[in-house]
């Protein structure tokens, strides 16, 4: 696959060194040079999720992986279920939270981990690559999870203390073997700009083999695109042929780059719903406002607590920055934590269970909808991640998953970190 940066689209590489790059020379995203529609998209629809992963996989960067390396990966990476689920009659909910880490981020960090230990394979490079990821909760999770006891790799996660929930933390920093959590004294966007500064460090990261996990990685998103055309699939095999309304919930804005990845690749979709909680950076803009970065302000719905959306300039770049294009392909709307938590009971009411991520899109999906549409909303994270916030509006407890239950009584190894670029750079030497 032919990419290019965001910013200028005359720096081209491949997706091999999109895959371990991290930031592109001049400071922007890698993203597809192209995006030519696939053949035979009904065919691809009726393939069973896995087989219809590899071969889009193949088609994608199938020159430069051997196609049976990346069917096996397929298999291995998305052995989970991924159910389509009816809310009403004209309502579902794709539920993406059945992987190991119970939230949508194990699709991409699952193939990111495979790909980069395909990639490896052959190098014979002494020194471990270092997994750099900031994380606002889920991210951090799905990462260390993929890449734990992997040979050749280690994983440094930053978070920000007390600003994910108990069960998140639990998720990555009671892991250890090479697996390192740093609590670090600052919000997400703080997180995120240390692993950014680390990763514009050149000698830093060649010496550490720094590689990002962040959604700013190509692979992620690569990994995103093929579960929405599970959801037209889906409807398919319920005899829905009309193209859907997708809300997407939303906070670096890489799963909705995503979608509009897969729309690009002739997958029939109405229209896409950018929904976010109170960060409203991105609702700011489509309504007429500047582009203007933000300090992130804490939600119910904390993985989408980010201020300045790093997977924008994808977005941006997708449609030349023109806002009447992607007021096109998109809607738009946020909601505050009143309206997830009137959403979270609505949804109850109605027999399903929703986190606070999956709330935030339904309701935005059910103020933006036409009465003919039919919409599917991206279920990204397990009810039982966000216990407090269920529970105090269900009066339900949540039953623990095994995946989740095991953890509870491993003891926490994460260290301290200040907000400070030095500091993190010793440690990562250290
Ligand atoms: C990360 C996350 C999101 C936001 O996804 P982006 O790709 O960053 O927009 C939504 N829900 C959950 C549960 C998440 O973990």
């Amino acid at each position: 696959m032919d990419v290019i940066s965001s910013r200028n689209p005359a720096q081209h590489a491949t997706f091999r060194h999109a895959l371990t790059a991290n930031l592109t020379p001049d400071g922007g995203l890698w993203i597809p040079a192209r995006l030519a529609p696939f053949a035979d998209i009904d065919g691809l629809l009726a393939l069973p999720f896995a087989d219809r992963c590899a071969a889009i996989l193949q088609r994608v960067i199938g020159d430069e992986f051997a196609p049976a390396d990346l069917d096996a990966l397929a298999h291995d990476a998305f052995d989970f279920p991924l159910p389509l689920t009816p809310i009403d009659r004209q309502t579902w909910a794709l539920e993406l939270f059945h992987g190991p880490t119970l939230a949508f981020k194990d699709f991409g960090a699952r193939l990111l981990a495979r790909l980069l230990a395909l990639h490896d394979r052959d190098a014979t490079v002494a020194t471990p690559r270092m997994i750099l990821t900031a994380t606002s909760g889920d991210t951090g999770a799905a990462v260390a999870h993929a890449f734990w006891h992997q040979p050749g790799a280690r994983v440094v996660v930053l978070y920000p203390r007390g600003r994910v929930s108990a069960m998140q933390e639990r998720q990555f920093a009671a892991l250890g073997d090479n697996v390192l959590a740093l609590a670090v004294e600052g919000s997400f966007d703080d997180c995120q700009a240390l692993a950014k500064a680390c990763f514009t460090d050149a000698a830093l990261s060649a010496e550490l083999r720094l590689t990002s996990a962040n959604s700013i990685n190509l692979a992620r998103i690569l990994a995103q695109v093929v579960y929405y055309f599970e959801i037209v699939a889906g409807l398919r095999a319920h005899g829905i042929d009309q193209a859907p309304l997708i809300a997407v919930p939303s906070g670096n804005f890489g799963n909705l780059c995503a979608g509009l990845y897969a729309q690009q690749r002739g997958l029939p979709v109405r229209q896409f719903i950018a929904a976010t909680n109170d960060n409203r950076t991105v609702p700011n803009f489509l309504s007429g406002g500047a582009y203007l970065t933000q300090p992130s302000v804490a939600t119910l719905s904390n993985a989408m607590d980010v201020g300045a959306p790093s997977n924008w300039e994808r977005i941006s770049a997708l449609f030349g920055g023109d806002r009447a294009r992607m007021l096109a392909a998109m809607r738009f709307g946020s909601a505050t934590d009143a309206e997830t938590r009137a959403e979270i009971a609505r949804l109850w009411q109605l027999g399903w269970l929703a986190d606070p991520h999956a709330a935030v899109a339904s309701a935005v999906l059910q103020r933006v909808r036409q009465p003919h549409e039919v919409g599917v909303f991206l279920a990204t994270a397990h009810p039982a991640k966000f216990p407090d916030a269920v529970e105090q509006v269900t009066g339900n407890s949540v039953a623990l998953p095994p995946a989740l239950a095991r953890l509870v009584d491993l003891p926490l190894q994460s260290e301290p970190l200040a907000n400070d670029v030095a500091a993190l750079k010793r440690r990562l030497r250290a």
